[in-house]
């Protein structure tokens, strides 16, 4: 396959599906490729629902970005925040409050250019290209600090993110030192995949996600592996749930989704 969209950047490699465009494609967005797609195509072989989890786990971020602003942040940071879609953080935050603050993070190259280009008009909205695993790097970068004022509340975001990091990369403690950069009253969302996607067919998946330019299993974990990484924060109702029972807007519709909602962990914490 060629370069042959004028957004690719020249760098890219669009034979080697990515993390970002593969859920892309399952979210029914443009920015993907073939190879994208394949990988796409297989895992929904494995997990014939996999496009409506996909929906319905991203749903959750709406419905909680919705509910932090309704509880007073006003600054955003999104940590893996993907290829833009459809109600992005800052597009459900300034809904409500237009001087509401976001920054992305990400580490893939085509997310990062699809977010400068949504972007390009917005003064209250940031990306930057970054690895999650660097603290250091993202909370010092001139887009956190030219955004966010960290000594406000901060909403942090880690929606579908934090199974592409390894137990040995420590996610608990990638999470602490961004829990710990922020004041009392910050919020911390989460969506993790538990081991309910992929149980039957887990050494074919982790076979699939390897061969993305990710080159990594996915790290599925438990309830109680995902409550860790909130650490003394404070979960508000209704707890770590399964994101479609994360405050559905349609409490009465949930029955439809049981079939889809397997183990997708989502909870949203206050710093006491
Ligand atoms: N947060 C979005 C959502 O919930 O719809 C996108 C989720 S997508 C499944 C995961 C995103 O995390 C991808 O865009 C991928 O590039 C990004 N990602 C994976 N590992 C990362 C890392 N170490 N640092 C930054 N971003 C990462």
């Amino acid at each position: 396959m060629t370069q042959d969209a004028p957004w690719v950047p020249a760098d890219i490699d669009i034979t080697v599906p990515s993390v970002a465009r593969v859920y892309d494609y399952l979210l029914g967005g443009a920015h993907n490729f073939a190879a994208d797609r394949a990988l796409g195509e297989k895992i929904r072989a494995m997990e014939p629902t996999v496009f409506e989890s996909a929906r319905l786990v991203r749903s959750a971020l709406t419905r909680m970005v919705r509910h932090m602003v309704g509880s007073g942040i006003r600054q955003f940071l999104d940590l893996g925040s993907g290829i833009p879609t459809v109600a992005n953080v800052h597009e459900i935050a300034h809904s409500v409050d237009p001087g509401c603050r976001v920054v992305y993070v990400d580490i893939d190259p085509i997310a990062v250019a699809h977010s400068e280009l949504l972007l390009m008009d917005t003064d209250h909205a940031d990306v930057l290209r970054a690895d999650v695993r660097d603290p250091d790097a993202v909370l010092g970068s001139p887009q956190v600090t030219a955004q966010l004022n960290l000594n406000e509340p901060v909403g942090l975001l880690f929606m579908m993110v934090l199974h592409y990091l390894g137990d040995t990369d420590d996610p608990v403690g990638v999470v602490r030192r961004y829990r710990d950069a922020v004041p009392r009253g910050s919020r911390l969302a989460i969506t993790h995949l538990g081991h309910g996607l992929g149980a039957e067919n887990k050494s074919e998946l982790d076979d699939a996600m390897r061969s993305s330019g990710n080159r990594d299993q996915l790290h599925q974990r438990t309830r109680d592996e995902v409550l860790a990484l909130f650490g003394d924060w404070r979960l508000e109702r209704p707890g770590l749930v399964s994101a479609g029972g994360w405050r559905p807007d349609i409490p009465t519709d949930l029955s439809a989704f049981t079939a889809l909602d397997r183990d997708l962990h989502a909870g949203l914490a206050r710093k006491p």
